[in-house]
């Protein structure tokens, strides 16, 4: 049986700890691949060019738009970030699910390109705890702490257009979450015509 790859994208608000599930979802189940996005931000300390993301300038950033090298992109607080192509397109030609962790104007950019795709919008279980995680992590000054602060209420109004929630409670609970919804949508009808055609065929011949 060809099994399909399905793009699944996961946003939610900075914080939420979308990066720090989909670390562990890659580190336990190596089916995954996880798209890396271009960005015109600096990088954290510890980030590295290439596996957080490709750090661009402006200027490189403009020119991957302009070849269509993006399969999406948005501004957020201050910068831009974007999903290289080819990456994508190549995983999902060799049947591997491929993950996008992108913000929320560029999930509805992939859902009307890719209408396949599964959107998750991950969740802190409060607001509270939400920004105890983004000062936690310590790794933005007060005034984009804020900024984040303030997208965050304006994300909130969106997440109707996503297919699930995902509550990041305790970190081994929302893995499995996710990994359970990326199983449970391998198997709707949808994405097993071609199974479906062949055991019916199959059926007819008796
Ligand atoms: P995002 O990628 O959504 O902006 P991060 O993955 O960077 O968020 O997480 C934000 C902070 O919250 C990090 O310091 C991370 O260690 C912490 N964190 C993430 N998930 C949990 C969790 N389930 N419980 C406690 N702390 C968490
Ligand atoms: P951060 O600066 O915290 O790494 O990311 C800021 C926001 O940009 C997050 O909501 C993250 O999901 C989003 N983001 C990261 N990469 C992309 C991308 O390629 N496209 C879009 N649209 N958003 C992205």
């Amino acid at each position: 049986m060809n099994r399909k790859g399905i793009i699944i994208v996961v946003s939610g608000f900075s914080g939420a700890g979308k990066g720090t599930i989909m670390k562990a979802l890659i580190s336990k189940y190596d089916q995954y691949a996880l798209s890396i996005s271009a960005t015109t931000r600096d990088p954290r300390p510890g980030e590295e060019n290439g596996r957080e993301y490709f750090f661009v300038s402006n200027e490189e950033f403009e020119k991957l738009i302009a070849e269509n090298g993006l399969i999406e992109h948005a501004g957020y607080v201050n910068h831009y970030y974007g999903t290289p192509r080819k990456f994508v397109e190549d995983k999902l030609n060799a049947g591997i699910d491929v993950i996008l962790e992108i913000e929320i104007q560029g999930a509805l950019q992939i859902k009307e390109q890719y209408p396949d795709a599964v959107l998750l919008f991950v969740m802190p279980p409060s607001a509270e705890v939400l920004e105890q995680r983004l000062r936690g992590r310590g790794t933005e000054s007060d005034e984009v702490i804020r900024q984040r602060l303030k997208r965050a209420n304006e994300e909130a109004v969106g997440i109707e257009n996503y297919d699930y929630i995902v509550i990041n409670d305790k970190l081994e609970d929302a893995v499995e979450r996710v990994h359970g919804i990326i199983t449970a949508a391998h198997g709707t009808p949808d994405r097993n015509k071609e199974f479906i055609a062949e055991v019916r065929e199959q059926l007819s011949r008796l």
